[in-house]
């Protein structure tokens, strides 16, 4: 499938601010936003102007950006939110949230979503002992997220669990260090979600 090849740093300076899209470099003094935040491009130091339209659209590339969805991806999770009961800009987070590739990322088995979309494509994690390599994936809650013996041995894994410590876990998930093992305790919770997103907009987005 068809993949944004370019520099992700970029994509943080279009919506002028970190997405963290980059692991560790995000939270150095390297990440572009420090540098450089201002929008890409020959204009990028222009004032821009947005209509309604435009604000809409600027959250929505935000968030896609942020899960690392391709459009028709997001497009079909929007739709599958507003199916759903329950405000429609909360069900549309939670379903980013649950999606296997997030949920290991979270649990700090590696450092980018990028990162974790790869190796659950290359067969490194279990759900509930089954090896799933598919990085939408959703979980539910009480399920088991787990290495297959091929992540046991990956080394950017085992990394970005020594570092495990530093991280602050979401109260919705927790994470057994020595089992190498991740449960889901709960719903993902909207609060907890830090970065700024008015998950309304895209909705009103869709429903143009
Ligand atoms: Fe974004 Fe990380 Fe790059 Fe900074 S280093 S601009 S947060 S991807």
């Amino acid at each position: 499938m068809a993949r944004y090849r370019g520099s992700v740093c970029r994509l943080c300076r279009r919506e002028g601010m970190k997405l963290f899209l980059k692991g560790e470099r995000c939270f150095t003094d390297k990440c572009s936003i420090e540098r450089r935040n201002y929008p890409p491009g020959q204009h990028g130091q222009d004032r821009p102007k947005f209509s309604d339209y435009g604000v809409q659209l600027r959250e929505k590339q935000k968030v896609r950006r942020i899960y690392g969805l391709l459009e028709r991806q997001f497009r079909r999770t929007v739709r599958q939110a507003e199916r759903m009961k329950g405000v429609k800009g909360e069900n549309l987070l939670a379903l980013l949230e649950r999606r296997l590739d997030n949920v290991v990322y979270r649990l700090g088995f590696v450092n980018s979503r990028s990162e974790a979309r790869q190796l659950v494509r290359h067969g490194h994690f279990t759900v509930n002992g089954r090896r799933v390599d598919i990085p939408s994936y959703s979980v539910r809650v009480g399920d088991l997220v787990g290495l297959t013996p091929r992540g046991k041995s990956a080394a950017r894994i085992a990394e970005a669990l020594d570092a495990l410590e530093a991280r602050t876990l979401p109260s919705w998930i927790s994470v057994d260090k020595e089992k190498q093992q991740g449960e889901i305790l709960a719903q993902p919770n909207r609060e907890e979600i830090t970065l700024p997103i008015q998950e309304q907009l895209i909705i009103e987005l869709y429903s143009r």
